[in-house]
């Protein structure tokens, strides 16, 4: 919003415009407006859009670029007291690092196997990805103040536009499950999903980092919360996960918090949100269906321990386990004990953004547990799962405490 307001008087845009790089048209063309949502931003004196579409060749070059890697002590030393200077210095670094982690996703997307590529919800992502890119070497490099404010909105847009860029994919491969038919199962897709996800992490990290060093919040820097409570985290999730466990059966086990429930630590709450969110969902299903003709249920637990090196958080229930059978299928995307059609995932809208179902399911996908270890692993951490048929599952959550490792870039 700050952004907006600047940019509603901000008058002097062909200041920027006119250091946009050589090859391409029109430049003076380009109106505020479209600067602020991102969209095509080539304007002939028609007033028609001739954005020019990336060439491969563009893509390639970025893609050819290495990812520049981060860590998160260095951002949280970076990003305490965000002066100006400090905003835009970061700016540029993003704009330098962004188009590179997007082409190399354009490429990727374009060579999934299996015909991945080719169902209509890759498709779909796939063209964001394009469209971002472009966004993103069409705007040039951000020298002061108001040009840092324009390139954040840029980026908030783009942010904004991957937002079901997950959901599009999980229902891509429940595509190409209905048209594969059955053994779709032992196709292998897990690494390309995994370093296709892991860079989506780092990409929406860094932006969002950026973002919310512009909107300072005590105790924070950027989304890094300096004294991340995990127990306060997990309860949250965990009254999340109850209620969504509610709408579903009508009834949900008891959750306990133990362990060293005061301890506080540099992290992402979001990440860890999301984490601990994914694997009591799993076991809240698995306690409810396992006992579902007893009176009562046995508590999900949740553990916490401080180490010197790790943090490490057990997630244990008593839903029944799972068959030694299943356990290495259980990190593929593809693994779930429900059946959803792909319309029910997400559909179109006729406006063009997508809309799933009001409520989200307790499970369906597949990706709670893939997705959470990816989460883990973004900053150097693990997440392994232990079973025992007939009795129990236990989830082990290792999160990095020094925080001096670098993103994950598999
Ligand atoms: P989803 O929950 O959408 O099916 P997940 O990746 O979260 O996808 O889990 C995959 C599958 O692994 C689940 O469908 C379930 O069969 C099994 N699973 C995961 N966690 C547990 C658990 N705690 N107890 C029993 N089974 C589990
Ligand atoms: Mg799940």
């Amino acid at each position: 919003p700050k952004g907006i307001q600047y940019m509603q008087k901000y008058q002097n845009i062909q200041c920027i415009c006119s250091r946009f790089q050589s090859g391409w048209r029109n430049l003076t063309n380009i109106s505020k407006a479209s600067l602020a949502v991102g969209k095509p931003r080539y304007i002939d004196p028609q007033g028609n859009d001739t954005t020019q579409p990336s060439n491969l060749e563009q893509v390639k070059a970025f893609a050819s670029r290495k990812p520049s890697p981060v860590t998160l002590k260095r951002l949280f030393e970076f990003g305490s007291e965000p002066s100006p200077k400090k905003l835009l210095t970061a700016a540029q670094l993003l704009h330098r690092e962004l188009p590179c982690r997007l082409a190399r996703r354009v490429i990727q997307l374009a060579s999934l196997p299996y015909g991945l590529s080719d169902m209509p919800s890759v498709k779909v992502v796939k063209d964001m990805y394009e469209r971002s890119f472009i966004d993103m070497i069409q705007f040039p490099k951000p020298l002061d103040e108001e040009e840092e404010l324009i390139f954040t909105e840029l980026i908030r847009k783009i942010r904004q536009r991957h937002d079901n860029v997950v959901k599009l994919i999980a229902k891509g491969i429940l595509e190409l499950k209905r048209y594969c038919g059955k053994g779709t199962e032992d196709i292998s897709i897990h690494d390309f999903l995994d370093r296709f996800y892991m860079s989506r992490i780092g990409i929406r990290f860094l932006i969002s980092q950026h973002i919310a060093m512009h909107e300072p919040r005590e105790g924070y820097v950027g989304v890094i919360n300096a004294r991340c409570r995990p127990a306060d985290v997990a309860e949250d999730a965990a009254n999340v996960a109850k209620s969504i466990a509610y709408r579903h059966y009508g009834e949900a086990p008891d959750i306990q918090l133990l362990g060293n429930i005061s301890l506080s630590f540099p992290y992402i709450e979001g990440h860890l949100h999301h984490m601990f969110f994914e694997l009591l969902k799993n076991s809240l299903r698995a306690t409810i269906e396992y006992h579902r003709d007893s009176d009562i249920f046995p508590p999900v637990k949740i553990i916490i321990a401080d180490g010197q090196e790790d943090v490490t958080v057990k997630i244990s229930d008593e839903g029944g386990g799972i068959p030694r059978s299943a356990m290495n299928k259980i990190w593929t995307y593809m693994f779930t004990t429900v059946d959803i059609p792909p319309e029910q995932v997400l559909e179109a809208t006729e406006g063009g953004a997508y809309k799933g179902p009001d409520a989200d399911p307790i499970a369906g996908l597949g990706y709670g547990l893939p997705l959470s270890r990816l989460y883990a692993r973004y900053f150097g951490g693990e997440l392994s799962v232990m079973s025992m048929e007939g009795y129990g599952t236990d989830a082990y959550l290792h999160i990095c405490k020094l925080g001096d490792k670098e993103e994950s870039l598999v």
